[in-house]
């Protein structure tokens, strides 16, 4: 989700790299779960995201769908997002302790706040957002382990893939007539949301097949 804001309002002003060591380690949160509640449609979740719930939790998409996850329009193109619900607007995967009930699946901008991503150049660097996080006196820690994702050079290739593709959607169907808006996204949902992962495969194998298949449908 693209934010109209200056990189200097909402960040201390430094862009980072993966192995730069970055003031974002919270502790565990100790008790805190705001990040948890009233994040409206912006906890995105992008196919990687949907590889590792629904082969972790053992769940098909559909089932997330009626349960936890919503569908949302960002910059024009339809994508789930985590749903916050009941009257603290809270997560779904909250748990009564107050803690993350899915903690080793949970989705990539979890695992990144309280940084963010900011894209330049045909690549992106890690900020650190302030005023988001509500621990005071965080701890220093390598970028990478703070995302704590495997295999993060091909993670970050991966993002940077669908970031092109989202962008490129979203400005191919600018103008467009509601037919062809509604065509596209469907293809998009079904090929790289809906359309079950073989948990026993690599995830990056099988959403380069999918990539393949849509690009050669949208020419
Ligand atoms: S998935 Fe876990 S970490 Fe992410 S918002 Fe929900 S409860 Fe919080
Ligand atoms: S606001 Fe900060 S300390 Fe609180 S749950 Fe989120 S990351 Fe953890």
């Amino acid at each position: 989700m693209k934010r109209n804001v200056s990189l200097a309002e909402i960040s201390d002003g430094r862009l980072y790299k993966a192995s730069d060591m970055v003031k974002a380690d919270c502790g565990g949160c100790n008790g805190c779960s705001r990040c948890c509640h009233g994040m409206g449609n912006s906890i995105i979740l992008d196919p990687y995201d949907v590889y590792r719930m629904t082969t972790g939790m053992g769940k098909s998409m559909q089932e997330l769908l009626a349960a936890s996850v919503e569908l949302n329009v960002v910059d024009g193109v339809i994508l789930p997002n985590l749903k916050m619900q009941g009257t603290k607007e809270a997560c779904a995967y909250l748990d009564e302790e107050g803690r993350c009930s899915i903690h080793p699946y949970r989705p990539g901008i979890c695992r990144l706040f309280p940084l963010g991503r900011y894209y330049e150049n045909g690549g992106f660097s890690y900020f650190l957002q302030t005023g988001e996080c509500a621990k005071e006196n965080r701890s220093k820690i390598k970028v990478s382990k703070w995302i704590d994702t495997p295999d993060l050079t091909r993670n970050q290739q991966f993002t940077l893939q669908w970031h092109d593709l989202l962008h490129a959607m979203e400005e191919r169907l600018t103008g467009e007539d509601e037919g062809k808006q509604q065509e596209e996204n469907l293809l998009l949902l079904r090929l790289f949301y809906l359309l079950p992962y073989k948990g026993t495969t690599d995830f990056y194998s099988q959403f380069t097949e999918r990539m393949e298949y849509w690009n050669e449908q949208i020419r």
